[in-house]
């Protein structure tokens, strides 16, 4: 009975209130644009929740309150088999906001059209050939791209059957919460309780990490790397650090140093102000010889 979204709530003070435009499918309503009341973290903002052909209405209501208490706004519903009614409200417990700004959409598609990172949530283990993330490793990672600026959609699937093999083709990784193997699979709202709450652990270890909201340049890009790459190479043979040695084994290691760092593109330009110096002087020594 996973689906079964009924529990002991009070009966819902504005049922089948799902008549707004957002909820309606309204154009003007694009994913996210409808946005309950003020959004206290930026980055929250940027993260949206889909949940796509849900069958129980009781189902998205629990969504929503999973997502309001865990400070999370953007829900997006696609295709859903049938309007919010009564449970779905009555499951939503207060969060009647976050389900009357849900835009309704037809596809999957169109719902992450703007989003440069989705993660696709599976009951079921390496079904498809997408890597496979732990949901506390994949909430510091949208935390961060959110907190970076990107758009990043968790995607939840249909209670009988998750989501399909053209839906998790459109997702750059998989997210598996290692629930018993005999019994994977969590109620929808259930599940997307654990990784709402995974997110507001991370958004919190953010703050506190960086209480003055002093946010980091954007990620150096390969390209960036790789010039920087290059570049120390041309500085390592200036100053003769091989001496004789094939460069590529220390290379390696070097890459492998930098690439851990996680650079962002204002260090990869200190860095390489730090070359250009390195060879300048190779330079200057090299002519006083
Ligand atoms: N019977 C379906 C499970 C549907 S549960 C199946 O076997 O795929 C509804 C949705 O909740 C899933 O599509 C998924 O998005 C989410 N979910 C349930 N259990 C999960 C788990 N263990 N890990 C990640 N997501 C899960």
């Amino acid at each position: 009975m996973n689906s079964d979204p009924r529990e002991t709530t009070p009966p819902p003070e504005r049922p089948e209130s799902a008549n707004s435009a957002a909820a309606q499918g309204d154009p003007a309503a694009a994913p996210g644009a409808a946005q309950p009341a003020a959004e206290p973290d930026p980055a929250a903002a940027r993260i949206r929740i889909v949940l796509v052909g849900t069958q129980h209405p009781g189902n998205i209501g629990s969504a929503a309150r999973a997502m309001k208490t865990m400070g999370l706004s953007r829900l997006i519903l696609v295709a859903p088999e049938k309007p919010l009614d009564r449970d779905a409200y009555a499951m939503a417990a207060g969060a009647d906001d976050v389900l009357e700004a849900a835009p309704i959409l037809p596809d999957l598609a169109t719902a992450i059209a703007d989003c440069h990172w989705v993660l696709g949530c599976t009951a079921r283990s390496r079904r498809i050939a997408l890597e496979e993330l732990a949901p506390r490793f994949a909430a510091e990672r949208v935390d961060a791209r959110a907190r970076e600026g990107a758009q990043v959609a968790l995607v939840f699937g249909r209670e009988r059957t998750g989501l399909n093999n053209d839906e998790l083709q459109l997702c750059h990784a998989a997210v598996h919460i290692p629930a018993n193997p005999d019994y994977s699979s969590l109620n929808l709202g259930a599940a997307v309780q654990v990784l709402s709450y995974e997110l507001r652990i991370a958004a919190l270890a953010a703050a506190a990490a960086d209480p003055a909201g002093d946010h980091r340049d954007p990620p150096a890009s390969h390209a960036q790397l790789e010039g920087f790459f290059g570049q120390l190479g041309e500085a390592l043979d200036a100053i003769d650090f091989h001496k004789g040695r094939a460069p590529e084994s220390a290379m390696r290691k070097l890459r492998r140093l930098f690439l851990r760092a996680d650079l962002d593109e204002r260090e990869v330009r200190l860095l390489r102000g730090v070359l250009a110096d390195v060879e300048r002087m190779a330079m200057l020594a090299g002519q006083r010889r």
